[in-house]
């Protein structure tokens, strides 16, 4: 069975050059592109830490 070793590591093209970067790579080897960050995991984390602040400051609000 031959394994292509393209498809063992997730790869994007770089639209700044058209080289193939590692998915993990924010920012290509070749012509120094940041990758626009994904906005759903900043978003996903925003929402976590409103959850946490709301956590915390629920037993303050109670001793008001
Ligand atoms: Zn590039």
């Amino acid at each position: 069975m031959h394994i292509d070793p393209h498809r063992s590591f997730p790869t994007r093209e770089c639209p700044g050059c058209g080289m193939n970067v590692p998915a993990n790579e924010n920012r290509c080897p070749v012509c120094l592109y940041e990758f626009p960050v994904r906005g759903s995991l900043h978003r996903n984390l925003w929402w976590i830490a409103l959850a946490v602040i709301l956590l915390l400051l629920l037993p303050l609000l109670r001793l008001l």
